[in-house]
């Protein structure tokens, strides 16, 4: 029998098993600490062009489909007053990538997908309700693999894990310590709607009592918002609301919204608001050390960002891309079989590669925040900010930041760096395989 690989976390992380598991047939199983994955809920996201690529060539042709169809393209960008001027229109041409380009969608479509993926993939199991409590003998060596410690009291061994847990990973913990992200004195209010947008795009309104925010398709009838409000620390409101809490803060919010002038365009969705979450905005600079014996860090769980780059979920999954390329490239499945120095290699060469994109993302994304929390400051700030966004329209097509985002293409990257020749490594993929 091959080895078992064990991923904490079903979120981003999947995607990951399915492409390792395609490539390599690996034993594989996710354990997630949701007890179901449940339609129509939670956040959202958007998409962009290099991520949008990990899928294609990792998840495959099909699921990149399967994706599309639960998304909508936001074909343009407004960044916009909260009264409804508009500052500067980007058309999203300006950030497409051949046909790809940016959409909007549900989290929970986007999980449904990856999962439709992974169980065409077959051989991946997927164990719900499981939390990760601890890891022991994470060094494992040659002595033997991982033990997996859940909340419930249970345990399980693998050869190798990786941590795909998020944020708040419990995997990290057991690599570098408690390196919890830090909270940035922003929260957000977010939730989802059922109504088209008035006019087709993402737009960034900003308004008084520095509030910024930013509302996008996610379907041809639906909307996502996310509010950002300078707050002081409260853990305790940071989730989910009853529908009874969010009846009180959808009333409240609106009341101070229209108070403040804010158009109807931007208060109507949030009115008819649902699956309402606050979150506090925290992020930190990527860990310094992303794996650890049989143990490996994928996602916000190494380099956990704050949102405004909306590249966050785009980094997981170009980790997922990098990984699986430097694994095909330094080893194939002997990566896995043979001692722990191929894989410490191929580890090393994914942080290599990893770390300074996600440092470069958790910057733009602080400048990308600062900037429109600027705009909130008074006049003259404002108008600075704007004209400098106009400028950067009418000059680049779009935010010369947002490209470089958006262009990133992992195969082309890693390979350029390395000197490698994937051409021959596409010789040798199996029918099914994974199209790295
Ligand atoms: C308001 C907001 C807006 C955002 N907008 C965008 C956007 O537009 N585009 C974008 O790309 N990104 C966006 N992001 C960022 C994005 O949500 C994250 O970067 C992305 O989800 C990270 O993926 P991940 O798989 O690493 O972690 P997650 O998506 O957090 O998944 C982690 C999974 O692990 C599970 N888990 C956690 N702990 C345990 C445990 N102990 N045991 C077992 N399972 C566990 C969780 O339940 C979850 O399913 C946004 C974030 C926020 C807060």
């Amino acid at each position: 029998m091959g080895p078992e690989i064990a991923i904490i976390g079903g979120g981003m992380g999947e995607l990951g098993v399915a492409a390792l598991k395609k490539q390599f047939s690996l034993r594989s199983t996710v354990y997630e600490q949701a007890p179901a994955y449940e339609d129509g809920v939670g956040g959202a996201f958007g998409l962009y062009p290099n991520g949008l690529k990990v899928i294609r060539d990792v998840g495959g042709v099909e699921l990149l489909r399967d994706v599309l169809t639960g998304a909508e393209p936001y074909q343009f960008r407004r960044w916009m007053r909260h009264d409804g001027t508009e500052v500067a229109v980007a058309s999203e041409e300006a950030l497409a990538q051949g046909d790809l380009q940016s959409v909007g969608i549900r989290r929970w479509r986007l999980q449904r997908a990856i999962l439709r993926a992974v169980e065409r993939e077959g051989g991946i199991k997927i164990v719900m309700g499981k939390k990760l409590k601890s890891l022991q003998n994470v060094e494992g060596d040659v002595s033997g693999p991982v033990t997996i410690l859940f909340e419930d009291g249970s345990k399980v061994r693998a050869d190798f894990v990786f941590g795909c847990d998020g944020a708040k990973s419990r995997t990290r913990e057991n690599i570098c310590g408690v390196l919890e992200p830090v909270y940035g004195g922003i929260t957000c209010l977010m939730g989802s709607a059922d109504m088209p947008r008035s006019k087709p795009g993402i737009c960034f309104p900003t308004g008084p009592n520095r509030r910024h925010g930013v509302w996008y398709p996610v379907g041809p009838n639906e909307q996502v918002f996310q509010i950002y409000t300078v707050t002081p620390m409260n853990p305790e409101s940071w989730k989910a609301l009853t529908p009874a809490e969010a009846e009180v803060e959808k009333r409240q919010l609106c009341a101070s919204l229209r108070e403040d002038g804010w158009s109807e365009e931007f208060v109507k969705p949030v009115e008819e608001g649902k699956n309402i979450i606050r979150v506090g905005i925290r992020d930190r600079a990527p860990v310094e050390k992303w794996f650890k014996g049989r143990v490996v860090l994928v996602g916000d769980a190494a380099h956990p960002v704050a949102p405004y780059f909306g590249q966050g979920a785009m980094m997981s999954f170009e980790d997922v891309g990098t990984f699986a390329l430097c694994a095909k490239m330094m080893g194939g499945a002997d990566v896995f079989k043979s001692n722990l120095s191929s894989f410490h290699h191929v580890c090393e060469k994914y942080q290599k590669h990893r770390f300074p994109r996600a440092l470069n993302t958790l910057l733009t994304s602080r400048e990308l925040g600062r900037m429109q929390l600027t705009r909130t400051e008074g006049k003259v700030a404002g108008l600075a900010r704007e004209l400098q966004l106009w400028v950067s329209v009418a000059l680049f097509g779009t935010l010369p930041n947002l490209k470089k985002g958006a262009e990133y293409d992992f195969k082309t990257e890693v390979a350029r760096t390395e000197g490698w020749d994937l051409s021959s490594a596409m010789k040798t993929r199996q029918p099914q395989a994974a199209k790295l």
